[in-house]
């Protein structure tokens, strides 16, 4: 056992030793000694006392001469060129504009900025989106401003998370800036380093002391679509708070005792998608009338409860504290069927996500729905940026 747990001498020859890693055990013994008399190696392949800067072609760079022969003049040559690459694409017109500077007389930093999000970023999530924000406002050279502490973090405010692949017509976030900006470049230079998809449409002050966004929010308005063709989507269970876990349990929300019966006789019929009990066979054709019916049925359950996860826990919510009326638009637009609801917000952000109500109608949720968000109301009278665009700018860039 001393033998294996013993100190084995650096001359000793190891087991591992015909291995060939192109690094030689001389230079491993040498920085082993450095190591002994605490004394750091700084990186290889940079030029001496200049690390973080850009270097020439003629520094002289480190080597230990470890063995592997890497080709260090090969090296500099793409780091220099790399360099160069970058200076350039950061000089391109567009990117990294000066804003042209705001009024002097501008006393409110805090700004609010309304935007959408559709397309394919609208699977971004909220988290990512957050990040985009701050990455687009670094590419416009605007500097925002910072939370205090160890971990400080850019003063981003959001309206209440999008559901992943919910687009949004006019979702607004709030940020504060460490200098005044002109609004109409601010806007621009935001456009031209945001992902496609998200754009933002208006930017205007907050007064001092107005209330949050999240705190703010008192209610969702949703626009769906809804195939006629319907099938049932595949749902993950997720382990986040409020996340769908489970179908709706109320007889209210299954299908009719007619369309059950109905299905024993037909294969494609609106019995085979679910009997109440979560079984499905679908797909199956359905017209505005059986939309209109499944609406009516909603607005008239006195409650539709549905389990959530919420903080680790199932909790059973009531869909019509949160939902007080579903209406159905475009009976006749072919493909599908239009759906329109408003969903509350209540004290602490509690409430329900679209995909909730769309299984609180169908006792299901359909696959393919596009799903908007289309606008949010708020407690508060401040003036919504984007409203009216070029009034609203007008009066800003004059505060
Ligand atoms: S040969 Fe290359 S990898 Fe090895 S120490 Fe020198 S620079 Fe570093």
């Amino acid at each position: 056992m001393q033998e294996f747990l013993g100190e084995i001498p650096l001359e000793a020859t190891l087991p591992w030793d015909h291995v060939d890693t192109t690094v030689l055990k001389e230079f491993l013994v040498r920085e082993w000694k450095r190591a002994m008399k605490a004394k750091l190696s700084p990186a290889c392949e940079k030029p001496f006392n200049k690390f973080n800067r850009p270097f020439k072609r003629d520094d002289k760079l480190i080597c230990y001469d470890c063995g592997c022969a890497c080709d260090l003049p090969h090296i500099t040559e793409e780091r220099v060129a790399n360099h160069e690459n970058l200076l350039r694409i950061s000089s391109k017109p567009g990117l990294r504009t000066p804003l042209a500077p705001a009024p002097k007389e501008a006393p409110v930093l805090r700004y609010r900025a309304t935007f959408s999000k559709s397309g394919r970023s609208r699977f971004i999530s909220h988290l990512d989106l957050s990040r985009g924000f701050a990455r687009a406002f670094r590419r416009a050279g605007v500097s925002l401003k910072y939370s205090q502490g160890f971990n400080p973090k850019p003063l981003l405010a959001f309206t209440p998370a999008l559901a992943l692949g919910v687009e949004g017509a006019r979702e607004a976030v709030d940020f504060q800036l460490g200098a005044p900006a002109s609004i109409v470049d601010l806007r621009d230079a935001l456009n031209a380093a945001l992902p496609g998809g998200i754009t933002v449409e208006a930017i205007s002050v907050v007064p001092q002391g107005a209330p949050s966004l999240a705190g703010d929010v008192r209610s969702a308005l949703y626009s769906a679509r809804v195939p006629y063709k319907l099938e049932r989507a595949t749902m993950i269970p997720g382990k986040g708070s409020g996340s769908v876990e489970t179908m709706p349990f109320n007889e209210e929300s299954g299908l009719r005792a007619e369309e059950i019966s109905a299905g024993a006789e037909d294969g494609e019929s609106p019995g085979a998608i679910a009997s109440g009990d979560g079984a499905f066979a679908g797909p199956i054709l359905t017209d505005a009338a059986w939309h209109r019916g499944r609406v009516e049925a909603f607005n008239a359950a006195g409650s539709l409860m549905i389990e959530k996860r919420r903080k680790g826990a199932i909790v059973q919510v009531d869909l019509r504290k949160f939902v007080r009326e579903v209406s159905l638009d475009h009976a006749g637009e072919t493909g599908g069927i239009g759906l329109s609801f408003s969903v509350a917000f209540f004290e602490g952000g509690a409430s329900v996500r679209p995909e909730e109500v769309l299984i609180g109608i169908y006792g299901f949720l359909p696959r393919g729905c596009d799903i908007v968000r289309e606008d949010l109301r708020f407690a508060s009278a401040l003036p919504r940026p984007g409203t009216e665009p070029h009034a609203a700018e007008a009066t800003i860039a004059s505060v």
